[in-house]
């Protein structure tokens, strides 16, 4: 069974002029499946974490390389966070929103913040 199947039928379904079709499938998120979900509390967690060893060593945040955009994103600490609640309550991030005249240095990568904690945590 399909999740649409589940679904009330659209009334607008043979209307041609259906107000969601104006929606692009980009702009509708799919909802979260439960392994999603908990991936997602689970990396809020290790963001707080990350923040409370990081920040102290002048760390403002994560940079991620976007592949839409070929480019890198800079997010705070506090931009990332409500980035990932806004994901499990069903609503978009603005994950292309570029931060104010990021400084680089002041911003590593997931991974390199994954290895610090654990790193931080056998100390
Ligand atoms: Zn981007």
């Amino acid at each position: 069974m399909t999740f649409d199947s589940m679904m009330p039928r659209d009334p607008f379904a043979d209307d041609p002029n259906d107000p969601a079709s104006f929606l692009s499938d980009e702009e509708r998120p799919e909802p979260l499946s439960d392994q999603e979900r908990r991936s997602i509390e689970a990396d809020l967690e290790r963001l707080a974490f990350f923040a409370q060893i990081l920040s102290p060593r002048g760390i403002r945040g994560i940079v991620f390389y976007c592949e839409d955009c070929e480019d890198f994103h800079f997010y705070d600490w506090e931009i990332l966070a409500t980035n990932m609640r806004a994901m499990l309550a069903g609503e978009l991030s603005p994950v292309h929103e570029p931060g104010a005249e990021p400084i680089p240095e002041q911003y590593v990568t997931w991974d390199y913040a994954l290895g610090y904690a654990d790193g931080y945590r056998r100390v």
